[in-house]
């Protein structure tokens, strides 16, 4: 693999293994030091309701800026910092700023305004999980109904009872359940009938082809449906386009999220354009 500095941003490329084996060397080597240099930040993505595009709530996903080697994107060092671990502290680091930032919110008056937050599945095994969340809601008072954690289908595979136990925890604890991803792995639907979700996130890769796609079309009113009749809510990410949205909005999908409605933005902006609105809006319909 070899890495290709297109801009200012690096990608990877199959190549040969003993480049792959050196720029993850040096790519650790700097995510190690990335949490102090204060190399991380987060994004605030808005997620609204499809038919009356009320703000809902928002994901948080992570940038990281590195002195070094530019930006690099989470498809790139998420999976490194699961390998190493590291995502231990970056994980436990993303929850209490993110609660932090989603307490401020909920303190300029936003309602009925959740995050959801990616969580890996290294991080979901650690012995201290459930220990480090509850000491981020308390400290931040962010409550736990108004967190939902992400989690992938890699997570489960192993079928261990350890994870649904953990699962169960979480839930005990008031937090939801997101299935992200949904309908990119081979067992979506066992383990939607074994873990207590949620939610599912229906994949972009579904919501992509809507347009030209009957048969991605069809997979999403079946999800939903499906959706439904668990009693789960359903959420469309990847969502760019007004076709898509409408496409969604009829087949009965609760929430969307995507490039037509908002990028991930900065909590600065996300303040600005997205709860001030928001605020103003609620206050009109009182
Ligand atoms: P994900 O959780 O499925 O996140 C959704 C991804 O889709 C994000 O990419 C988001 O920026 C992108 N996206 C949103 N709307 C659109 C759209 O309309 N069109 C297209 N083409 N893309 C859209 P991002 O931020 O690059 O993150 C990629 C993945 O990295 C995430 O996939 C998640 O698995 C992981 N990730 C990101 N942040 C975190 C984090 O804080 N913790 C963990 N553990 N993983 C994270
Ligand atoms: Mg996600
Ligand atoms: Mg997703
Ligand atoms: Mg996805």
């Amino acid at each position: 693999c070899k890495v290709e500095n297109s801009g200012n941003s690096y990608g990877f490329y199959q190549s040969s293994m003993n480049e792959d084996v050196a720029v993850r060397v040096e790519m650790e080597r700097h995510l190690r030091s990335a949490l102090q240099n204060n190399e991380l930040y987060l994004h605030y993505q808005p997620i609204f309701g499809s038919d009356d595009r009320r703000l809902l709530g928002a994901e948080v996903l992570v940038r990281w800026r590195s002195e070094e080697l530019g930006f690099v994107g989470p498809d790139n060092f998420i999976p490194l910092a699961e390998q190493t671990g590291l995502i231990v502290e970056i994980g436990h680091w993303i929850l209490k700023t993110a609660c932090t930032q989603g307490r401020k919110w909920l303190d300029e008056g936003l309602k009925d305004f959740y995050l959801a937050v990616n969580i890996s599945p290294r991080q979901l095994r650690h012995q201290d999980f459930i220990y480090l969340l509850k000491s981020v809601l308390d400290e931040t008072g962010f409550p736990a109904q108004a967190l939902v954690l992400e989690l992938t289908e890699g997570l489960l595979v192993k079928k261990d009872s350890g994870t649904a136990q953990v699962l169960d925890d979480l839930k005990a604890l008031g937090v939801m359940l997101s299935m992200d991803d949904f309908g990119t792995g081979y067992s979506s639907l066992a383990y939607l009938k074994m873990f207590p979700f949620d939610v599912i996130k229906i994949d972009r890769s579904f919501v992509r082809d809507l347009a030209v796609d009957a048969s991605d079309q069809q997979l999403i009113v079946a999800a939903i449906e499906m959706a439904k009749a668990l009693g789960l809510k359903v959420v469309a990410e990847g969502v760019e386009t007004a076709q898509q949205l409408h496409f969604l909005r009829d087949a009965g999908c609760y929430s969307v999220q995507g490039y037509y409605l908002s990028k991930p933005i900065d909590p600065m902006l996300f303040s600005e354009r997205i709860v001030e609105k928001e605020l103003a809006e609620r206050l009109v319909m009182l």
